[in-house]
């Protein structure tokens, strides 16, 4: 519905929120122009977007109010949360009598979480986990914070874990955090095993409106990583407003990040921030933007890919959203990685993802030296699933009756993800011998054979594809590799029929290269 805009405020910039009055209702808009372009803008300009309008509900009031005023006015409220919140903790801390502990990670909701304990318990210890990756504004801002209020501070350091992995593993990307669990998770484990043998009662500023992912948060969840750990979220139905209301009702000091139009406090390259705070931090820390945009460079350069791939942020996917693709269509980019040929190899890091609750999941990178094309392994994917392939993008989706994911990249990464640990090991285990199968299988024939649903094609080529790289010459000539022998790969097509597959296994047995594999995925466990 369009509505005419009869005044127009001066001091308004596009792109600004504003808050819109139609009749007797309030509600929340963007403004489209500035003020000084609303007098003479032609009469189908739009003015101003309305985001949300409450009809008949409120009326506007002429009063400003600062800060104190809204605290003042919700006060009632407020304690009454607050109230709900020490009541629960009180109760479920004397139910487990375990250490008490918070985990503070210096951004509002854990200060807001810390207040509430302080109310509820008095005496606690602040674990916070510097990853590695943390704003310097940030740790300094725990270590005041705690010595100030005289919380005794416990530090997690991850050192340079990422540093030392973003080579394997490559930049992590909104949907392959491989980051999570080397920076955060095995820092935090390290710690509560060491110092709280019998266990932690951890208090944990969560909250279901961060994200779809976070809204179905329990009351109280044990840690199937850290065992001993049981972690309770008090603020967990808290909305962003409240948690910031309570914070300048108890007077708390936070986190600077915050005035500088930081969102969200937390790694400063992590991929899952809004694309404007990742350019904001070349405002507020040029030196660790240039550090990783310099990074980013560098890798996409090595696998093929353009500059935009970083300059527009496309390196923040494994697999681009529409949005994403729709851009680099507009300007006629080719973001897919080009083939790299290494020794075969495996690395993986497995384990319960802290920024995906309730989710265990593996992020890996197969290297395999082969000269097959990616469409290799989409060929054999019905083995595992449902497999969708988007063959411009360079990605296959499966997706299982059991509830277990699987992404596999033709830049290597493989992403198995489920609520189950035991199947998401069993899984990952058979995509990578699907994967290996597909790039290095030598046509014996046996799983043929071995199929009860003559699902298998094996076709044979008596042409042999040549090595093209220096690199993987070296290679098959030191002998690495399972399908180097004879010093050249033979030109093997096998396809599995996704009508007839019923993903028994059966054909695992008996293959060669499931062997080979089976011994890279066992030497990592
Ligand atoms: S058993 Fe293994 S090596 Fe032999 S044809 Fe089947 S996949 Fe290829
Ligand atoms: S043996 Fe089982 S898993 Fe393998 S192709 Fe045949 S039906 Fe599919």
């Amino acid at each position: 519905k369009r509505f005419a805009v009869k005044e127009f405020p001066d001091g308004v910039s596009a792109g600004d929120n504003v808050i819109v009055v139609v009749g007797n209702s309030v509600g929340a808009g963007l403004a489209k122009i500035n003020s000084a372009q609303f007098a003479g803008a032609p009469q189908d300009t739009e003015i101003l977007r309305i985001r949300d309008i409450g009809f008949g509900a409120l009326t506007p009031s002429e009063k400003k109010a600062n800060y104190g005023d809204v605290v003042k006015a919700n006060l009632p409220h407020l304690k009454a949360m607050e109230a709900r919140a020490v009541a629960e903790l009180r109760q479920n801390a004397q139910r487990y009598n375990l250490p008490i502990t918070i985990s503070f990670s210096g951004g509002k909701d854990s200060l807001a979480a810390l207040g509430v304990l302080k109310e509820a318990l008095g005496r606690f210890e602040a674990i916070y986990v510097n990853t590695g990756l943390e704003f310097p504004d940030t740790v300094q801002f725990v270590r005041d914070f705690c010595a100030k209020r005289n919380v005794p501070l416990k530090i997690a350091e991850a050192g340079d874990a990422f540093w030392q992995n973003v080579d394997s593993f490559g930049p992590p990307a909104k949907d392959f955090r491989w980051c999570c669990k080397v920076c955060k998770l095995a820092p935090m484990t390290d710690i509560i095993q060491k110092n709280y043998p019998r266990g932690t009662f951890t208090v944990d500023g969560k909250r279901r409106y961060e994200s779809f992912l976070r809204s179905g948060i329990e009351p109280v969840e044990r840690n199937p990583f850290v065992p001993g750990q049981v972690s309770i979220f008090p603020i967990r139905d808290w909305r962003s407003i409240e948690v910031w209301l309570y914070i300048r009702w108890k007077g708390f000091e936070y986190n600077r990040l915050y005035d500088e139009d930081f969102e969200r406090i937390g790694c400063w390259l992590c991929p899952s921030v809004l694309e404007s705070e990742f350019n904001h931090l070349a405002k507020v820390h040029p030196d660790l933007y240039a550090r990783w945009t310099k990074y980013l460079h560098k890798w996409a350069q090595k696998q093929g890919r353009p500059r935009e791939f970083v300059e527009h942020g496309f390196w923040r996917w494994k697999a681009l959203p529409p949005k994403m693709l729709e851009i680099a269509k507009k300007m006629n980019l080719d973001l897919r990685a080009k083939a790299h040929h290494a020794p075969t190899s495996l690395k993986l890091i497995k384990g319960l993802s802290p920024c995906t609750p309730g989710r265990f999941s593996i992020e890996s990178i197969l290297t395999v030296d082969s000269e097959r094309p990616f469409d290799a392994v989409a060929a054999v994917a019905p083995m595992l699933g449902k497999a969708n392939y988007a063959e411009d993008l360079g990605v296959i989706r499966i997706s299982r009756n059991d509830g277990i994911n699987i992404s596999i990249f033709a830049s290597g990464h493989i992403v198995v993800n489920g609520a189950d640990r035991q199947k998401v090991g069993r899984v990952f285990r058979e995509t990578v011998n699907a994967v290996a199968r597909a790039y290095l299988c030598t046509g014996c024939g046996i799983c043929v054979k071995a199929c009860p649903k003559r699902a298998i094609t094996v076709v044979k080529s008596p042409r042999v594809l040549e090595s093209k790289s220096p690199e993987s010459r070296e290679s098959k000539e030191s002998g690495g590799g399972a399908a180097q022998a004879g010093g050249a790969q033979p030109s093997v097509a096998l396809k599995i029929d996704s009508a007839l597959c019923t993903q028994c296994g059966k054909c695992n047995q008996g293959c060669v290269i499931v062997r080979y594999a089976d011994k890279l995925t066992k030497e990592i466990e």
